[in-house]
């Protein structure tokens, strides 16, 4: 695209509720379009990107990563642990040749990945000389969360980026945060989550984190039930979507299992993106 090399990034394939990924929308509705298992399960992926840009390597979202125990893993049918790295590997990326990492929250299966057990068990830094780019205010929820939050933030994911390291970087809202690399706070699924926006020219491409889930997600008003402001989340869906059909803005979907990238159609069609299933 442009001056930039685009990768999707398939990090992992787990399994959610589908209560969870779909809130208050009738079972009768979504089960059309995603099949749940006997116990309501429905297949999902963590989605991102990787991003060349003027010999910089830059990495959008982390999913799950290595560290879940052996008991939550199968909870969630987690089946590459080691996703992130072996798709890194196949472009012959090592960790530390990654400049900069942007999850678009901090709920575990997006920033899991961040940091890693190590062979003695350790927890250690994924990407020892990247910048970790997070909205200030997903920080501060992260360490105190709500009640409801509790079970989504992992400490362990990403205060090791802060103690000891100084591998993190503070954003305060929309930051153009490398040249061409653009932050957008949407908040909504959780207090300070953002889009991350790399540009080349006219050309954009989108990665939405939880703001759209899957391609049911498309419809404004389906939404997850982990979201703590759906009205925002309607707001910011449709300002998205709007702009991602207009200017013909590739879209990533953060844990779609079936052509996660692609583009809004005039029509509302989704039109997958061939070169990067
Ligand atoms: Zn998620």
């Amino acid at each position: 695209m442009g001056d930039l090399e685009l990768y999707l990034l398939v990090s992992d394939h787990w399994k959610a509720d589908g209560g969870l990924m779909f809130g208050v929308v009738p079972k009768i509705l979504w089960e059309k379009q995603k099949t749940a298992d006997a116990n309501n399960m429905i297949d999902c992926a963590c989605v991102g990107l990787i991003a060349r840009k003027n010999g910089r390597v830059i990495v959008c979202e982390t999913g799950i990563g290595n560290k879940l125990s052996e008991k939550r893993a199968r909870q969630v049918a987690q089946r590459e642990p080691e996703g992130l790295l072996d798709a890194l590997q196949r472009l012959s990326i090592r960790p530390e040749e990654v400049d900069a990492v942007i999850p678009t929250h901090l709920h575990w299966d997006h920033a899991g990945g961040l940091t890693r057990r190590n062979e003695t068990g350790g927890v250690e830094l994924t990407f020892k000389n990247a910048r970790h780019f997070v909205q200030r205010s997903e920080w501060d929820f992260a360490l105190r969360p709500d009640i409801r939050s509790q079970s989504a933030y992992i400490t362990d994911d990403f205060t090791p980026l802060a103690d000891g390291n100084r591998a993190v970087e503070f954003v305060d809202g929309d930051t153009e945060v490398l040249p061409g690399v653009h932050v957008r706070l949407v908040a909504g699924h959780t207090p300070g989550s953002q889009v991350v926006i790399v540009r080349s020219g006219e050309l954009a491409c989108a990665v939405t984190g939880d703001l759209v889930s899957q391609r049911p997600h498309l419809k404004v008003p389906w939404n997850m039930a982990a979201d703590l402001d759906p009205l925002r989340v309607f707001e910011e869906k449709a300002r998205l979507l709007d702009e991602a059909e207009k200017h013909r803005w590739l879209l990533v979907l953060s844990h779609e299992t079936d052509q996660p990238a692609g583009y809004i159609e005039e029509s509302g069609e989704w039109r997958p993106e061939p070169r990067l299933a």
